[in-house]
């Protein structure tokens, strides 16, 4: 069995590290400090490839495996943590709920401009009171017949001022307890 990394890891590995040399070391201090959203680096980013890396080739992605996936956001970190938050958020979190639960319809609509880096995602789980237990999280989601109307409060979420489209973690069946929690995919223009 070869453990070693594949020639495509490694190619992945050297865009990732040239990148970040290139675009995000020059300004790293000055953005932290200012906390400013790295919004051209993003962008150039998912021009790349790199926002839905792990993602089908039918939906847009690069059909990379978790491995090259994880070199990819090693270099980036290295020199920008922030980015590489950005960055895993969308590929981790948001497009792959997307393309492992989302329908084919989700997928068309959501997944093919996440995954290109067209548009950006956040993921929101945390809670004031709900953090590592996230099965205690308050957010409602009320079934209102052809909508689900969301209340709640949540926290420390990536991307929040910045995403186009949400995944938000909401309570939609009490009785059920935790497993009346459910994932809704939430469009930023909708509020
Ligand atoms: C950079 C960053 C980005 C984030 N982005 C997102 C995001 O995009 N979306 C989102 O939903 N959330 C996000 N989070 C929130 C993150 O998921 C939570 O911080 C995490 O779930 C922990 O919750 P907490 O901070 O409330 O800590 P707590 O759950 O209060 O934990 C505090 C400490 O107690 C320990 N602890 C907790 N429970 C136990 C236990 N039962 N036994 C022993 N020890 C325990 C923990 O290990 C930890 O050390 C982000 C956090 C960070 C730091």
């Amino acid at each position: 069995m070869n453990l070693g990394l594949s020639e495509e890891h490694n190619i992945i590995r050297q865009a990732a590290r040239d990148f970040a040399r290139t675009h995000l070391l020059p300004g790293v201090i000055e953005r932290d400090e200012l906390q400013k959203f790295p919004e051209e680096q993003v962008k150039k980013l998912g021009e790349l490839g790199f926002m839905g890396l792990m993602v089908s080739p039918d939906y847009g992605g690069a059909g990379l495996d978790t491995v090259a996936y994880v070199l990819a956001i090693e270099e980036i970190a290295k020199i920008d943590a922030s980015t590489a938050v950005i960055m895993s958020v969308n590929n981790s979190l948001v497009c792959s709920v997307i393309e492992s639960h989302g329908d084919d319809l989700q997928k068309k609509e959501y997944l093919t401009s996440l995954a290109r880096g067209e548009k950006l995602g956040g993921f929101c789980l945390s809670e004031p009171e709900a953090g590592s237990d996230a099965t205690s999280q308050k957010t409602s989601a009320i079934d209102k017949g052809d909508y689900f109307l969301l209340n709640g409060t949540k926290n420390w979420i990536t991307n929040a001022q910045t995403a186009d489209v949400f995944i938000v973690i909401a309570q939609s069946d009490y009785e059920l307890g935790h497993k009346g929690i459910n994932a809704f995919i939430v469009e930023r223009k909708w509020n």
